[in-house]
């Protein structure tokens, strides 16, 4: 393994100025090594498609190089080698680095991923740094529990860590992503290997350098950067790794899973896409539910797993709320990621801005009316004005795919019946929202919505305790609070014998 480039470059936005200077490489057993084959690949400045630098590119022999360094350190520096306390303190170190690279961390995510630098500082970076903070509470507290079964025996179990497990990412939130994946897995002692997405590399490797500054052990956390039919596959089927977590499409979760399935079982978490409905009833506060619904399609520029795509309006209050929500998403700003006043940025790539402008051109054809939007915004980069179409019915294309966009397509609806009808009647069950004064309607239309989060007048709300997964079509386990402790753990039976005389 040979030393890598550095990628060093100098900020001078409205926003941010400073210098950084990071390692390109694979991180595989604690140092940043190039890949086996030497290969590497650019990363991408959306707005404006040009490279900003290119890293090391592994395939399945560097996988092979970063299970052996993560199993190394399962087996001598990590797992049950190490109390929960001391897996904790390192976490909560790793928590403060985060915070205390906040501004280069969220330079970084801007220019890599073409978030806005005020949310990528407001948001992701510092949730990221909550996430591993929560995650560092938990590591000493999670244990088994006692079993009474009768008078001559006892039983206990065991929360034992899975051992070597591979998480995939996406670009979407890419350090908060990780983060996700890094804190429950980390707490209850398991080793790592990550992919991060090929389009937003860049993050993930700053944080590498941090988890070694925290304490974090070498071969604890190894980062292989790379393509998902080569680096994600190779995780997704490797012999040894014995747990893939996958944030992605639905379409990749499905290779994942059978990946598993035909490799060793391994165990298996997705987290997929979605196409949320998001339900404003008659008797909402219209100017709260205008909010509220403008954040929860465009927030992150529509590339939310969670956006709420699919609007309800009641058809009582339809007009007005019409009014109000057209003249919020046209006040929208969209452009340079290190401008203050920015919301949106541009889409990811060229690839996905072709694939939203495919659906867009695929609402119009099938009927639907586009109010505002649907064109590109400026002369460069992947930018795409905040879009909304009326009159959409479940037959159509844009009320079904997942667009991935600023892309929202709205509805008339007379009753509640019909509404949960509608708002059901999707393969997805990640996310939704209802809108009412009305708390017995509210929890009502809340129990009978088929999705794994419902927001009650409010969107997009993420918290750490809180568990966030998909029913039907949007995945298998759930991630944050308590519940994703469950996904790197497995569960030993210890049974006793006390005074039971043996059987034969
Ligand atoms: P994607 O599925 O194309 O890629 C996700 C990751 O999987 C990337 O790292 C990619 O390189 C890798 N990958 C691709 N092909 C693979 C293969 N054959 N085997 C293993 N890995 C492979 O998705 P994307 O374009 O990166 O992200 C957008 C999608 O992710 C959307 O559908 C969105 O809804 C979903 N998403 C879901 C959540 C969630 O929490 N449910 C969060 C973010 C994004
Ligand atoms: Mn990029």
């Amino acid at each position: 393994m040979s030393p890598c480039p550095v990628f060093k470059h100098t900020f001078d936005t409205p926003s941010f100025k400073g210098t950084v200077n990071m390692p390109t490489g694979l991180f595989i057993g604690g140092e940043f090594v190039a890949s086996v084959d030497g290969k590497t690949l650019d990363t991408i400045d959306p707005t404006n498609g040009k490279v900003i630098t290119s890293v090391s590119e592994g395939n399945s022999a560097d996988i092979d190089l970063a299970v052996d360094a993560a199993q190394k350190a399962y087996d001598t520096v990590w797992g049950e080698n190490v109390s929960g306390a001391g897996r904790g303190k390192i976490l909560m170190k790793f928590a403060e680095l985060i915070e205390a690279n906040l501004d280069e961390l969220a330079a970084l995510e801007s220019l890599d991923n073409g978030k806005a630098f005020s949310i990528a500082k407001g948001f992701d970076v510092p949730e990221a740094a909550a996430c591993l903070r929560y995650y560092a509470g938990f590591a000493d507290k999670d244990g088994g529990k006692v079993i009474n079964v009768d008078s001559s025996k006892m039983a206990y179990t065991r929360h034992e860590p899975i051992g070597v497990v591979g998480q995939i990412i996406p670009w979407n939130f890419p350090i908060l992503m990780l983060a996700w994946k890094l804190g429950p897995a980390l707490a209850t002692g398991n080793c790592i290997v990550l992919k991060p997405s090929e389009m937003t590399p860049l993050t993930a490797l700053r944080v590498a350098a941090l988890s070694l500054e925290a304490g974090l052990p070498k071969g604890v956390l190894n980062i292989v950067n790379g393509y998902g039919l080569t680096v994600g596959n190779a995780i997704a089927s490797h012999m040894k790794i014995l747990k893939v977590a996958f944030t992605g499409s639905t379409l990749v979760g499905r290779h994942v899973m059978k990946a598993a399935a035909s490799s060793n079982l391994k165990n298996v978490t997705l987290e997929l896409g979605g196409k949320s409905p998001n339900i404003i009833f008659d008797d909402a506060n219209i100017d709260e539910a205008v909010s509220w619904a403008c954040f929860g399609i465009f927030f992150n520029h529509g590339q939310a797993c969670c956006a709420g795509s699919r609007v309800f309006v009641q058809e009582g209050i339809y007009e007005e709320f019409m009014k109000k929500y057209l003249a919020k998403v046209e006040s929208l700003t969209l452009g340079d990621p290190f401008h203050e006043a920015t919301f949106q940025g541009p889409q990811i790539s060229q690839v996905q801005y072709d694939r939203i402008m495919g659906h867009i051109e695929s609402g119009k054809k099938e009927g639907a009316t586009l109010l505002t939007g649907g064109k590109r915004h400026g002369t460069e980069g992947f930018y795409i004005e905040p879009t909304v179409f009326s009159d959409v019915h479940s037959e159509h294309t844009i009320f079904k795919e997942e667009i991935f966009g600023p892309v929202v397509v709205v509805t008339k609806f007379k009753d509640e019946a019909a509404v949960i009808a509608l708002a059901n009647k999707t393969e997805y069950g990640l996310a939704s929202a209802v809108f009412s004064r009305d708390i017995s309607r509210a929890i009502g239309v809340a129990n009978k919505i088929h999705a794994g989060t419902v927001w009650v007048n409010c969107y997009n709300q993420l918290h750490t305790a809180i568990p966030f997964g998909g029913f039907k079509s949007s995945g298998i386990g759930r991630e944050l609070g308590e519940y994703a402790l469950a996904n790197y753990t497995s569960v030993k039976a210890v049974h006793i014998n006390l005074t039971a005389p043996g059987p034969m």
